[in-house]
């Protein structure tokens, strides 16, 4: 995080963005904001408010922003899924420039220099408030920030089921909060907050009013109770005379998929109806109040803008440009959760005003001005165009300077982030000096992929409804990585050693994987196969030996083997990795109490987990159960 260095690489003068299409200040324009809220609507669609067209829905809030402001027609986001995406608006850079590929294997490196370390050292307070946990402050994305308001993992009375997000409307609070004290107690020291709501991710349940008036459409619902909730900031900043001082800017991270491609939700694919996405500025900065714009528009077009607006130097090297320029523009965006989650080809595309090129292991062009839904794929009919395209992608991709942090998963977040719907750690499915557009392309295996997250909804509760779905699937493609995994890990879960079959099979198809290897040794691990599920972790450890999963659970099985010693190390080595780690610690703190009889620093371990994860019920009960004499 050298931010100073990195100060002094802005220059004064305006490099690299394009002058001559500056549109001028002129004397209607409001004076310069001093403040900026930015507010990212996590999965939602340009056309699902009212001010981009949208009937029969209620979004007053941002309607009124839309006419008092402007509106962003064609704005685009670079990833469809949240921290890729977040990372680009708050770095200013592409994802191959900031290396963030994907959720939870990647974190923003240390070195990236983001909006509000910029704004910090220009004297501003920062502060970010984000619902769900995929934005957790081990991502990354917390740099800069003097807030940053991740306080969101709590547990059920009855089940100790984590939750892992939050509402509008809980997020709001602890917002509207933090103005009001920064407010009291520097009233004169501008301020950015970033202000993120989960509300419109999958599953679709917006609260009461909004159940019943969007029962037909819960999505829609849920986006209405976003707005009615971004209507008490306004109220709060109206109140404290801080509304015109303050720039408001609402996007989305990306939007959601209803089928279009075949496709639903968001991740897999990056075409307009997972990248369109929305962006409203609440005051009127380049025109009159309410102009709409309808030039192409990115998510990193928003640092430079922000930074602009602020009446502060552009800072260099940066991949977007004003948002008031009209400059054309070649929107990147890419979808990465086929390769590292699927074993399929990535996709990487480019977005002109005109046409959308898809970069995958087969190839798409779009005439989106004839073809807005992107039904007609013109690859055959114009090859060269294609081959342009291409190159230019490839060109991207070159550019790469970043590979990336990765992020390490522990056993304790794994579980967590299991409620929504991620199975397995981060980390590339496809093995190192691989081609990945020699896979499969994610288009062929569009129907795998979606009856799959079909039958998913069913793990929890009829998990054999779910097991039964995959046995057919697997009758279909014998050959399907995926579906040996889940189909293996689910049957072991169910106590049936078939299971452990399919986990081989999986392994054996793609034995570059750690978490394959980390998978087996689960279901070894089940069926008290120690020895076996210890050679399967250290495979997965040799692979990656900051696979933190595999190497927690080879200290269970050497626990379950009396090898405590190792044990310890192991618990330890992860310890070392991850300093956060939980279960690590917890297990350390037993490992203390029970076989070394020293409940003081067994109780220092659970209290040093506790500080991390305070509610944690295995926490809580383990700190009781060692303040009483070891052995008893
Ligand atoms: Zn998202």
């Amino acid at each position: 995080m050298n931010t100073l260095t990195r100060l002094l690489g802005f220059t004064a003068v305006l490099a690299g963005i394009a002058l001559a299409s500056w549109l001028v200040w002129n004397g209607s324009s409001p004076a310069r904001p001093r403040n900026v809220i930015l507010i990212t609507l996590d999965t939602t669609r340009a056309d699902a408010l009212g001010a981009y067209g949208r009937k029969g829905i209620a979004t007053p809030v941002l309607d009124r922003m839309a006419a008092e402001g402007h509106v962003f027609e064609q704005a685009y986001a670079h990833a469809p899924i949240t921290l890729p995406s977040h990372s680009s608006m708050l770095t200013g850079l592409t994802p191959p420039r900031h290396g963030v590929r994907n959720n939870i294997a990647y974190r923003l490196a240390a070195d990236q220099l983001t909006l509000p370390e910029m704004l910090k050292a220009r004297g501003f307070a920062t502060s970010a408030f984000v619902s769900s946990m995929i934005l957790d402050s081990r991502f990354g994305l917390d740099q800069g920030f003097d807030v940053y308001d991740d306080d969101i993992v709590h547990y059920t009375e009855k089940t100790a089921k984590a939750i892992v997000t939050r509402r509008a409307g809980s997020t709001f609070d602890s917002a509207l909060a933090w103005l009001a004290a920064q407010r009291k107690t520097q009233s004169d020291q501008p301020f950015f907050s970033w202000i993120h709501l989960y509300d419109a991710h999958y599953p679709y349940d917006p609260p009461l009013p909004y159940k019943q008036a969007y029962a037909d459409s819960p999505y829609h619902g849920e986006i209405a109770y976003m707005d009615q909730q971004i209507g008490r900031l306004v109220r709060f900043l109206k109140d404290a005379d801080l509304y015109d001082d303050t720039l408001i800017i609402v996007t989305a991270d990306h939007g959601e998929s209803f089928g279009e491609h075949g496709e639903q939700t968001h991740g897999y694919f990056c075409y307009g109806a997972t990248t369109h996405v929305p962006l409203i500025l609440s005051q009127p900065l380049y025109g009159v109040p309410g102009q709409r714009y309808a030039h192409q528009v990115q998510s990193v077009d928003m640092l430079p803008s922000i930074l602009q607006a602020l009446g502060l130097e552009a800072a260099t090297g940066l991949d977007g440009l004003l948002l008031s320029s009209d400059a054309a523009r070649s929107v990147f965006s890419e979808a990465i959760i086929p390769s590292e989650d699927f074993y399929l080809a990535p996709v990487h595309s480019l977005k002109d005003e005109q046409y959308t090129f898809y970069y995958s292991s087969d190839l798409e062009l779009y005439d989106r001005k004839a073809d807005p839904g992107e039904t007609n794929n013109l690859v055959k009919q114009q090859p060269d165009l294609a081959a342009l395209y291409r190159d230019r992608v490839q060109l991207v991709l070159d550019s790469s300077t970043q590979t990336g942090a990765k992020a390490s998963i522990d056993q304790a977040t794994i579980e967590m982030l299991r409620s929504l719907g991620y199975v397995a750690d981060g980390g590339s499915a496809v093995a190192s000096g691989m081609d990945p557009f020699l896979l499969p392309s994610p288009r062929h295996s569009v129907g795998i992929y979606r009856r799959l997250q079909a039958l998913r909804q069913f793990e929890e509760e009829y998990p054999f409804k779910l097991i039964e779905g995959l046995q057919a699937m697997l009758g279909e493609d014998p050959d399907q990585i995926l579906l040996h995994r889940d189909l293996g890990r689910l049957l072991v879960l169910a106590g049936d050693e078939d299971g452990i079959d399919h986990l081989q099979r999986a392994a054996a198809l793609q034995p570059a994987d750690p978490r394959l290897h980390t998978f087996l040794g689960l279901g070894y691990h089940q069926f008290g196969r120690f020895e076996d599920s210890i050679g399967e972790y250290q495979l997965a450890l040799e692979l990656n030996p900051e696979h933190l999963i595999a190497r927690y659970n080879l200290g269970l099985a050497q626990l379950a083997l009396g090898q405590v010693d190792a044990a310890e190390r192991s618990f330890e080595t992860v310890v070392e990795q991850n300093d956060k780690d939980i279960l690590a610690l917890n297990n350390l703190a037993y490992i203390a109490y029970r076989h070394r009889g020293d409940s003081g620093r067994a109780l220092a371990l659970i209290e040093q987990a506790r500080r991390i994860n305070p509610e944690h019920p295995l926490l809580r009960e383990n700190a009781k159960r060692f303040a009483e004499p070891s052995g008893g």
